[in-house]
C-alpha cells in the first residue's frame, strides 16, 4: 500500500479534534481544534507540523460539523495535506460507546452506523456526537475506508464477574446495564508502553494503569489483557475525578431526591458536573489544588487527601484482582505532571513493592519512564499516552489487512 496517511477525528458535540499522522514513522503532520460549532464566534486552530510552520486561528461561525469539516480540509490543503490527497488511507474515528458489540476496531458500513446508534441510550452525550462527525467525514470522502475505535473495547475482555453488577439480572440485561469501562484507547496504550518501558511483551507483564486527567480512571491489565476497570455503565463510577464523583452510595441519589426533593437532571448535574475535586474545593485543576495547599489552605489540602485515598484504595483492589503486579503506569494531565500525587499515591505500599524515587519523580519529561527506584519489586512508571496515535496505529492496521 503506497498511501499512509490517516486522519485522526475525534467528534464532540460542538467541536472536532483532529490530528493527521504518517504512518510510515507514525509522525505527525498536522493537528488541530475546531471549537463552539454552531456558534458566531467558532474558533479553528491549526498547527501544521509537518512544515513547523506556527499555528494558525481563525474565529467566525462554523455553522455545523459539514462545515467544520471543511474548514479543516482547507487548513491541511494549504499545507498539500487535504482530505482529498491521494496520500489519504484512511480516517479513524474516536467512538466512545462500542457496547459489548464492538471489542476491536471496525471498518464503518451502514450496520456499524446502526449499531452505535442503537447505543444511544447508554451514551446520550457521546454517541450522537460521534456519529455525526462520522457521517459528515464518510459525506466528504464516501470511497476512503473509515474506521470505528471504541473506548470501550480494550474493557471487553473483562470477565462478567467484574463486568456484572449484582442487581437483578433481567433487569439489567433489559437495559443492558453492564460495567463498560472507557479511556480504554489510553489503556491499550499506556499498558503496552509500560511492558515496553519494562523489555518485555504486553502478554509477559500485569500492569495498573492509572489514567488521571480531568476524568480519571484505573485499569487492571493481565498479560495485555483488561480484567477490570474503575469505570462502569458510564464513566461516572470510580476514582475522584475533576468534576465527577467517582464512587458514591447509590441511595445518595434517592435521598437527593427524596429528601432533597432535586430532580434527576439536577443529581446528574451535581455527580458529574459539580462534584470531584471542584465539589470538594472549588478547583479541579490539580496545578491549582498544590498551590493552596503549599499555601496551607485545608480545604484543598482534604479534597488531595480524598483524591489519594481513592486512588490507593483502586490500586489495593487491582493488586487483589491481579494477584501480582509487575508496574504501575501514570498517565494523563494529572499522572503525567503531578509528581505530589505520584508520590502520595504510592507512599505507603512499599510492603506490596511498589516505591517512588523522589528525584526520578521530579524530572520533567515527555518521554515513557520509570519513577522507581532500581531495586523496587514492582516498577512506577510514568508514560505519557497518545490516544491519537493509538487510533492511527489501530485504523492503520485494520485497513492495511484489507
Ligand atoms: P487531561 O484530561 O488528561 O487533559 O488532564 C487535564 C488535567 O491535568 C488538568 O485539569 C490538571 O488538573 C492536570 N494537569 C495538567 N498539567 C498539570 C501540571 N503541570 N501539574 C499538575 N496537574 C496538571
Amino acid at each position: 500500500m503506497s498511501a499512509t496517511r490517516v486522519l485522526v477525528l475525534n467528534s464532540g458535540s460542538s467541536s472536532v479534534k483532529y490530528q493527521l499522522l504518517d504512518m510510515r514513522d507514525s509522525s505527525r503532520l498536522a493537528a488541530g481544534l475546531v471549537e463552539r460549532i454552531g456558534e458566531q464566534s467558532s474558533r479553528l486552530k491549526h498547527t501544521p507540523l509537518a512544515t513547523g510552520g506556527d499555528p494558525r486561528e481563525w474565529t467566525g461561525p462554523i455553522a455545523d460539523h459539514d462545515a467544520a469539516l471543511k474548514a479543516v480540509s482547507e487548513e491541511l490543503s494549504k499545507d498539500g495535506l487535504g482530505l482529498d490527497s491521494p496520500e489519504l488511507v484512511a480516517i479513524g474515528h474516536r467512538v466512545v460507546h462500542g457496547g459489548k458489540t464492538f471489542t476491536e476496531p471496525t471498518v464503518i458500513d451502514e450496520t456499524v452506523l446502526a449499531e452505535i446508534e442503537r447505543l444511544i441510550p447508554v451514551a446520550p452525550l457521546h454517541n450522537p456526537a460521534n456519529l455525526t462527525g462520522i457521517r459528515t467525514a464518510r459525506a466528504l470522502r464516501p470511497d476512503l475506508p473509515q474506521v470505528a475505535v471504541f473506548d470501550t473495547a480494550f474493557h471487553t475482555t473483562m470477565p462478567e464477574s467484574a463486568a456484572r453488577y449484582a442487581i437483578d439480572v433481567a433487569t439489567a440485561d433489559a437495559h443492558r446495564i453492564r460495567r463498560y469501562g472507557f479511556h480504554g484507547t489510553s489503556h491499550a496504550y499506556v499498558s503496552r508502553a509500560t511492558a515496553k518501558l519494562l523489555g518485555k511483551a504486553p502478554e509477559d507483564v500485569n500492569v495498573i494503569v492509572l489514567h488521571l486527567g480531568n476524568g480519571a480512571s484505573a485499569s487492571a491489565v493481565r498479560g495485555g489483557r483488561c480484567v477490570d476497570t474503575s469505570m462502569g455503565l458510564t464513566p461516572l463510577e470510580g476514582l475522584v475525578m475533576g468534576t465527577r464523583s467517582g464512587d458514591t452510595d447509590p441511595a445518595v441519589i434517592f435521598h437527593l431526591a427524596r429528601v432533597g426533593k432535586m430532580s434527576i437532571d439536577e443529581i446528574d448535574t451535581l455527580l458529574n458536573k459539580k462534584s470531584g475535586l471542584v465539589g470538594l474545593c472549588g478547583d479541579n485543576d490539580m496545578r491549582e489544588i498544590q498551590r493552596r495547599i503549599d499555601e496551607g489552605d485545608e480545604q484543598a489540602e482534604l479534597a488531595f487527601d480524598i483524591y489519594i485515598h481513592r486512588l490507593k484504595k483502586y490500586i489495593g483492589a487491582y493488586y487483589a484482582v491481579l494477584g501480582t503486579v509487575d508496574a504501575i503506569a501514570f498517565t494523563a494531565g494529572v499522572g503525567e505532571n503531578a509528581a505530589p500525587v505520584r508520590e502520595a499515591a504510592v507512599a505507603g505500599l512499599e510492603t506490596l513493592g511498589p516505591a517512588v524515587d523522589r528525584e526520578l519523580n521530579a524530572v520533567r519529561s515527555d518521554e515513557p519512564r520509570l519513577i522507581s527506584p532500581a531495586d523496587a519489586r514492582v516498577k512506577v512508571a510514568v508514560v505519557p499516552t497518545d490516544e491519537e496515535l493509538e487510533i492511527a496505529t489501530q485504523t492503520y492496521a485494520l485497513v492495511s489487512r484489507h
